[in-house]
């Protein structure tokens, strides 16, 4: 039987935590079962999911229909595209059957890559590694989540690139039933043993649109800005956990539009605090995840000290200001042990140790 080989590539960077992710796991979920009611699907799409941030995870092989069962998608630091594109190459080379004279081989495998942000290592060598040799044998979806993806690397990998605007109505739901239908079409295609071109079910204009010509960095290029994002770790048990803002602006009092904009002033109010598993380390590539993952002045940060997720202590941001810089957190002034390094330290408001830590990147 030719199967119809489906990759799902998920960033699971800090900045995709939170309701982002826990929509995409259960509309994953949403997927799978619209597809099982499919019988050209049921007869041919086999699915996997990886997962990256500073490392990448396979965290469901080739799978058939049936037999799959929707992971829990983790969170971790960085966003080592190159490093994903590498091993989801490895994973095809490893999994989709070629075919040879006398055997025919599986489907052209469709990938969806699921990214928000900028890589944070040097992907051209897994570009160049791609178009040489993957290109013309899988069909590559880009999905820039937010339009805080980096298009131009992007459309280096495949002409296919959508930016998906999640702030949308029922944007997630909507995105979810969009991957299903280009699925569903696709495996309708080759049933009837046409192998095309993929085509892409048609999105609404609100929700899906192809990239600008160019998505800068920095204040309008989307969720790179859109939120500050911290780790911590908690005291206690040791565990992670995230702190995240909001990015906000204070409006100038004046009625001049361009002096408005001159003047408006940018800060991050605090959203919200989640916590994190072991696993988050897991994700990070070496010596990432010990520090803040934007850089923002403490100055910048509204919405006063929230609790530790893990511990409930009333200080989440508590940074190892005299030590390894380390955010962590704290039931008040005191000595306390740093979890990142173990070293003791001495935590007063007096001694300016007790401040909001700034993000080393
Ligand atoms: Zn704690
Ligand atoms: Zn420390």
């Amino acid at each position: 039987m030719r199967r119809l080989p489906i990759f799902f590539l998920v960033d699971v960077s800090e900045s995709m935590a939170g309701e982002n992710l826990y929509k995409l796991e259960k509309g994953l979920g949403a997927v799978v079962s619209a597809l099982r009611k499919d019988p050209y699907a049921l007869e041919t799409a086999w699915l996997s999911v990886m997962v990256f941030a500073g490392r990448t995870r396979v965290s469901v092989p080739l799978t058939e229909l049936t037999l799959f069962q929707t992971p829990e998608l983790p969170i971790g630091g960085g966003t080592a595209l190159g490093a994903a594109l590498d091993r989801l190459m490895d994973e095809i080379d490893r999994t989709v059957t070629v075919s040879t004279p006398d055997r025919k081989g599986d489907w052209r495998p469709i990938v969806f890559l699921l990214t928000d942000g900028h890589p944070t290592d040097d992907a051209s060598a897994a570009v160049a590694r791609w178009n040489r040799a993957y290109r013309s044998r899988a069909h590559l979806v880009a999905v820039s989540i937010g339009g805080g993806a980096d298009h131009e690397l992007l459309k280096r990998l495949t002409e296919d690139v959508v930016v998906f605007n999640d702030q949308a109505p029922d944007a997630f739901s909507r995105f979810i039933g969009w991957v299903t239908l280009s699925i569903q079409s696709q495996s309708r295609s080759v049933s009837a043993g046409e192998e095309g071109k993929l085509s892409l079910a048609k999105g609404e204009a609100d929700l899906l649109a192809r990239p600008g010509p160019s998505a800068r960095r920095g204040e309008e290029a989307g969720v790179d800005d859109r939120f500050a994002v911290f780790v911590g770790r908690c005291v206690s048990t040791k565990l992670p956990y995230l702190v995240k803002y909001e990015r906000q602006y204070r409006e100038a009092d004046t009625q001049d539009p361009v002096l408005a904009r001159a003047l408006r002033k940018k800060f991050y109010l605090l959203k919200t605090t989640l916590p994190l598993k072991a696993s988050y380390f897991d994700l990070c590539a070496e010596g990432e995840g010990a520090h803040p993952a934007v850089k923002v002045n403490s100055m910048d940060l509204v919405g006063g000290q929230p609790p530790c997720p893990h511990c409930l202590s009333p200080i989440s941001m508590a940074m190892h200001g005299a030590g390894c810089g380390g955010l962590h957190c704290l039931r008040g002034e005191g000595e306390a042990t740093c979890p990142w390094c173990g070293a003791l330290g001495f935590y007063g408001a007096s001694e300016g140790g007790m401040e909001i830590g700034r993000g080393r990147g």
